[in-house]
């Protein structure tokens, strides 16, 4: 069953945080991997692992190792995949929707082997290390295929014997700092503030009416894996636990725990 959900940021302040409000922020990560020590299985939602723009990714590769940190931080570790329930969610898919199983090098056994990035590493140091299955979301699905597929994760999810957490990796506007790559935009602090208002008053299912061009124009990291969360989240009653945002360079981070009421 889905024991709970969480949206947990991967920039790397998180690790060393440095204001109030990211110490704060830090301390929601560490309580969501305190609430998922009784998961048995993890499935993450990844931005910065494979990017495809019109199929979503189910890494079936059976050792998870970390490759790719940001601006110079490792975070070295090997993980393992829960292979049953990745073939789990590929079978009850596939047929539905553009899903794409991703294997590298061998099928199965020691030479079956994947690289994590920053995206993966970030949530997973908050987390307890468990199996998991790794997602990668697509920026050009519809809106309903998003949540149509998180409808269908979420039943999988539901079914299994296994309790298990779903964790969204996501950034939000990118914007925020004249001075960063980004530049800044207005954009993106409005639609940080609008995210963190659907979390906190419990408004998620008004995602999927925010503008095309606020996503484009905020410069979001954030977005798609959220419908796919949206949708997941409609196997039962989510209880908001846990909620922090801060943005202590030029990009938003949240997190946000929700658990079964
Ligand atoms: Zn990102």
């Amino acid at each position: 069953m889905l024991i709970g959900v969480a949206i947990m940021p991967h920039g790397n302040p998180v690790l060393e945080p440095e204001d109030d409000e990211t110490r704060r922020l830090t301390e929601v990560l560490r309580k969501i991997g305190e609430e998922f020590k009784e998961a048995d299985s993890y499935v993450l939602i990844s931005p910065h692992n494979v990017r495809m723009s019109d199929h979503l990714g189910i890494v079936m590769a059976e050792h998870l190792i970390s490759w790719l940190g940001f601006d110079g931080v490792e975070l070295p570790g090997e993980w393992e995949t829960d292979r049953e329930l990745a073939e789990g969610i590929y079978e009850a898919t596939k047929d539905r929707f553009p899903v794409v199983d991703l294997h590298f090098a061998s099928l199965r056994g020691e030479y079956s082997r994947w690289p994590l990035s920053w995206g993966e590493l970030i949530p997973l140091q908050f987390l307890e290390k468990k199996p998991l299955v790794l997602l990668t979301p697509a920026r050009s699905l519809s809106r309903e295929t998003l949540i149509e597929f998180g409808e269908a994760l979420g039943e999988v999810m539901e079914k299994s014997k296994k309790r298990i957490a779903l964790i969204v990796s996501a950034d939000h506007g990118h914007a925020h700092d004249e001075n960063g790559p980004y530049g800044y935009r207005k954009e993106s602090e409005e639609y940080d503030r609008l995210i963190m208002r659907l979390i906190n008053e419990n408004r998620l299912e008004e995602l999927p009416k925010i503008s095309e061009e606020l996503v484009n124009k905020a410069l979001v990291d954030s977005y798609w894996q959220m419908l796919i969360m949206l949708g997941a989240m409609g196997v039962g009653n989510f209880e908001l636990k846990e909620s922090a945002y801060a943005c202590p360079t030029y990009f938003g981070m949240a997190g946000a725990l929700w658990v079964r009421g």
